[in-house]
């Protein structure tokens, strides 16, 4: 037994030592479908409560939307459960081409690719398309999965602080003698709710011969006029080369993800990315489900256009109240606490007023600046907003937040 009692205690020890930071990470149990309401037994065995859901990522509200699970049911009758095999081998059917068909359609590409999840596609595609002589220059702030594609590929790396053009045109010239310079961003950053300046980065990669890769999985669906994502906000719909996006937010939230962008280089995703590779094929039922949801969006942009009314007016109502939010204009809205234990309490004070959102602190963000994350929904009614705002307005005024400046939040709580 290599598993000893003193291996055993290393690892309680550890475990131990994560509790006693407070970043201990425990799951809430959701007993109902994902939805603005929702059921949660928390803490565990407790007996489950109605409360309101502010933290998915469900931004149309099509995780249970009845047209998505009835497509998804017909999808599970018509090509059953599972595909047993990576796409290669015998894992595609006719309905993953067609999924890759309308999300070029949809994203305005040349060429798509699913992956497994969208983790997955990020996880692939650097190392599929670049090599040693090549550098990648991604902003600060880039998601995880970014961070380890990046980390998986032989280019040389670099790093510009977040969203800013003059340092990224530096770099730009420091590596141009590279054979490939390729800029690396999220559309929308998942933490602050900013969007990246996509006019300006293509332009900034046009001047220096660099190609453009947007990570819109916070945007797909919903950014944009009729939701084609950032590019479409930026007005540069056709001139980034590589995307990935997930269909596990707005599009459904089940699972899976793609590349979609230069149909050469979608299809050196299909010779070499590993997830692609290597990993089991979306399910049939998945694929029913987003091919459904992309026919709503390309029939009507009415929930798009609910989703931006209510962040406007969720946003609206929290900066009327006095809370101290971070500037933006998607869905994502973090009210900053500056202190994490303050961020621990206020989520846990909201939990018993009935409003489900989860407070952030480093490492997730940045030292000082814990916050609650709030992300609003097209499946939010008014209802639900002015609810979830006495939540809000109650707990804030029991911990004395309330129109108070972030210099005498952090000199009451500590950042
Ligand atoms: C959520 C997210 C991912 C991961 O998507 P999955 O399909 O859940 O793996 C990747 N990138 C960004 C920017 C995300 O927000």
């Amino acid at each position: 037994m290599a598993f000893t009692e003193t291996v055993r205690q290393g690892f309680q020890k550890e475990l131990e030592g994560i509790r006693a930071s407070g970043l201990f990470k425990a799951e809430r149990f959701i007993r109902s479908p994902q939805a603005a309401d929702i059921e949660v037994e928390f803490p565990a065995g407790a007996s489950p409560r109605k409360v309101i859901n502010m933290c998915a990522n469900n931004y149309l509200g099509f995780s249970s939307h009845p047209e998505v699970v009835k497509a998804a049911h017909a999808g599970l009758d018509a090509r059953g459960y599972g595909m047993s095999s990576v796409r290669f081998i015998c894992g595609t059917q006719d309905i993953h081409k067609e999924l890759e068909a309308r999300m070029t359609e949809f994203l305005g590409t040349e060429d798509t690719i699913l992956f497994p999840s969208c983790m997955d596609a990020n996880a692939g595609v650097f190392e599929a398309v670049l090599g040693e002589r090549d550098v990648m220059i991604s902003d600060r702030l880039v998601h995880a999965s970014i961070i380890d594609g990046v980390r998986l590929c032989k280019a040389q790396r670099d790093i510009y602080q977040h969203c800013d053009m003059a340092h990224l045109a530096s770099l730009l010239e420091k590596h141009a003698g590279r054979r490939l310079k390729v800029v690396i961003t999220d559309g929308v950053f998942s933490m602050d709710g900013d969007c990246a300046p996509l006019d300006e980065l293509e332009r900034l990669c046009e001047a220096h011969g660099a190609l453009l890769f947007v990570d819109d999985s916070h945007a797909t669906g919903f950014i944009g006029r009729t939701g084609r994502g950032t590019p479409e906000k930026y007005g540069v719909r056709g001139k980034v080369d590589l995307i990935t996006t997930t269909f596990g937010k707005a599009l459904g939230g089940a699972s899976g993800g793609c590349v979609s962008g230069r149909r050469e280089l979608v299809e050196m995703c299909r010779q070499r990315a590993r997830p692609y590779l290597f990993s089991n094929t979306i399910a049939p039922v998945v694929v029913a489900g987003v091919l459904r949801v992309l026919d709503m969006l390309t029939q009507s942009t009415e929930r798009r256009d609910k989703l931006e009314r209510n962040a406007a007016y969720w946003r609206k109502g929290l900066a009327e109240a006095g809370f101290i939010l971070k500037e933006g204009d998607t869905p994502i809205v973090p009210v900053m606490l500056f202190n994490a234990k303050l961020s621990q309490d206020f989520s846990r004070d909201l939990f018993d007023e009935g409003v489900y959102a989860v407070g952030f602190f480093y490492p997730v963000v940045p030292p000082g600046t814990a916050r609650i994350r709030t992300q609003i929904s097209a499946g939010h009614e008014t209802s639900h907003l002015d609810r979830a705002l006495e939540a809000f307005v109650k707990v804030g005024r029991k911990h004395g937040i309330l129109g108070k400046t972030k210099e005498e939040l952090v000199g009451r709580y500590g950042a």
